[in-house]
């Protein structure tokens, strides 16, 4: 039981491992270090996902890291399914 706790902690921070400490907002320039992981796996090429929500314009800003092509990709699935 223990181990399993262990395992899904672990998940959590090799999700965010390859995100960086912050980023800045798309929309007003704020620096965002709260920036929550989401899980890569369903886009190839990528090897982190970020989402950071601004305190200041209340705007989401999103962090991608991997293959340039496979950022642009992710970016446009992402927008389409989040402007819905
Ligand atoms: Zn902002």
């Amino acid at each position: 039981m223990g181990k399993s706790m262990r395992n899904k902690k672990r998940k959590k921070i090799n999700m965010g491992r390859f995100l960086p400490e912050s980023v800045e907002c798309n929309n007003c320039h704020e620096m965002l270090t709260d920036i929550e992981a989401m899980d890569p796996k369903p886009f190839p090429g990528i090897d982190g996902i970020g989402c950071a929500r601004c305190p200041v314009c209340r705007d989401y800003t999103w962090a991608f890291v991997g293959e340039a092509e496979a950022v642009l990709m992710a970016k446009e699935a992402l927008m389409e399914t989040y402007m819905e």
